[in-house]
């Protein structure tokens, strides 16, 4: 358990360990302060005003660095279907874990309104949607241009692991494109 730099509940500004408990935020002027402490894997944070209490984790480079080591080290069919299934899990944590942290400054509660708990869009629609609302909201200074050709490597990538989970058919694909 180790205690991290506090941060600006309004704006994320991450304070200094010795800065004064009473210090408006250099960048928006708020005395809000989120104390945060790490536990394991996850981040325990208190916010100022009315306490609240937000205990959340990040997994994103977890996946990322389980993902590289299959593409690094394996060589046959399992590697592949395992570097696939931890692809798609980095992609989930990731968008989850940006928006929470990167575009909404950790406002936890405004999370669910672009994240919901209830939410059944597959990761394809949750990232475009996502980063369109987000966008639209002015939380983000550009969106990206989905007629490139990266978002075409992504929904393959995500048909391959939809086609692992569902029949051999896409088995066979990414068989063939490991040879
Ligand atoms: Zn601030």
């Amino acid at each position: 358990m180790s205690a991290l730099p506090p941060a600006c509940s309004e704006c994320g500004q991450e304070f200094t360990v010795a800065a004064p408990a009473d210090l408006p935020c250099p960048n928006c002027g708020s005395r809000r302060r989120t104390f945060r402490i790490e536990v394991g894997g996850g981040v325990l944070a208190v916010s100022g005003g009315a306490p609240e209490v937000w205990v959340h984790s990040s997994f994103a480079r977890h996946w990322f660095e389980d993902a590289l080591r299959e593409a690094r080290t394996g060589t046959d069919y399992n590697a592949r279907r395992r570097e696939i299934v931890f692809a798609v899990c980095f992609i989930e944590s990731y968008l989850f874990e940006w928006v929470r942290d990167e575009a909404l400054k950790r406002d936890f509660k405004r999370l669910r309104d672009y994240l919901p708990a209830t939410d059944k869009r597959g990761i394809r629609e949750r990232w475009k949607e996502v980063i369109k609302q987000l966008g639209k909201d002015g939380l983000l200074p550009a969106t990206p241009d989905f007629g490139l050709p990266y978002w075409e490597d992504f929904q393959t990538l995500v048909k391959f692991r939809d086609g692992l989970g569902s029949c051999g058919c896409e088995s066979s694909r990414i068989a063939r494109r490991t040879r």
